[in-house]
């Protein structure tokens, strides 16, 4: 084949997602160099020395199974628990015999709180008409990828002042996932923490994988934030075999937190049966983190 030459094919100055210009003008208060610690009930630590495990199961789907992973996490030192009662699903359809527990699934949290003092819960928020009932319950409110870009909700939900996780939608770049994130920082709320979830990729072997945790955007968001880099390698695989080994990556990669979905027997889980660990598969995740987090001077809490 004849070679053909072109002038100036050359990527000696590529752009970037993030310019400096966006930097100094945009994104002023998500770029910003000063180290940011987010505290939760002044006991647990997001910040450069700790990474905190959120763990638990998909959905709150009963008080009995609730019960059984507060004892469970509670005995592996896990404080931070997944309690959602509101789950936006991808799809409109349930199983039969799962909705939403909503409002009542509330109720059983608070319940538990009253029992296990400690620990404190992450709770997704959907609608705006929810957010006064939720701040009652929640310790950290996490808006899910599907919502990263729903601005009034992200603006109501700063208001708050609580901490919040704000989950990168699988198709942002980093520029509208720290666009959003600027959205409520700019209602004066610092106590953000942002959540790699793995993003839409054209193939990731399994086919039931949908998402790529991007290791990557760990590695590059913590060059421009020092808000802490969560990473939550179960929806970014949906693939329960794969989750420790990405969790290790992730925690390797420089990430300030992980969240790990586990349930006492995964294939009963209401949602998404083939990503959450069972309680010995989670066990070892932990053992093998605190490994990795050790060797970079870091503290799996
Ligand atoms: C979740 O954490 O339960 C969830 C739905 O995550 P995502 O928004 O990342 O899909
Ligand atoms: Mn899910």
């Amino acid at each position: 084949m004849k070679k053909i030459f072109i002038k100036n094919l050359s990527n000696k100055f590529p752009s970037k997602d993030i310019t400096k210009e966006d930097i100094e003008t945009k994104l002023f208060k998500i770029c910003k160099k000063k180290i940011k610690k987010v505290i939760i009930n002044n006991n647990i630590c997001f910040d450069k020395k700790n990474i905190p495990i959120i763990a638990g199961p998909n959905g709150i789907e009963s008080p009995e199974l609730l019960e059984k992973i507060i004892i469970f996490l509670s005995k592996c030192n896990i404080k931070l628990i997944r309690c959602h009662t509101f789950k936006p699903l991808t799809f409109p359809y349930r199983s039969k015999d799962y909705c939403d527990t909503g409002l009542e699934g509330l109720t059983w949290i608070d319940d538990v709180k009253k029992r296990y003092k400690d620990i404190a819960v992450v709770a997704e928020i959907t609608e705006i008409k929810f957010l006064d009932r939720l701040c009652q319950t929640a310790d950290i409110l996490q808006i899910g990828s599907r919502n990263m870009q729903n601005l009034e909700l992200l603006a109501e939900v700063a208001k708050t002042k609580k901490p919040i996780i704000l989950k990168r939608h699988f198709g942002a770049s980093l520029r509208d996932w720290f666009g959003a994130a600027e959205h409520i920082l700019a209602e004066g709320n610092e106590n953000l923490i942002l959540c790699e979830r793995g993003v839409v990729a054209p193939h990731t072997h399994r086919i039931t994988s949908r998402f790529m945790l991007d290791v990557q955007a760990i590695v590059a968001a913590n060059e421009l934030t020092s808000f802490p880099i969560i990473s939550d390698p179960s929806h970014a695989s949906f693939w329960a075999p794969w989750v420790e080994k990405l969790a290790l990556s992730s925690v390797a990669a420089g990430c300030d937190g992980l969240i790990i979905e586990t349930h006492p027997n995964p294939k009963k889980s209401k949602v998404d049966p083939l990503q959450a660990l069972n309680f010995n598969q989670f066990k070892q995740l932990i053992k093998n983190v605190k490994k990795i987090a050790k060797a970079i001077e870091r503290k799996i809490i």
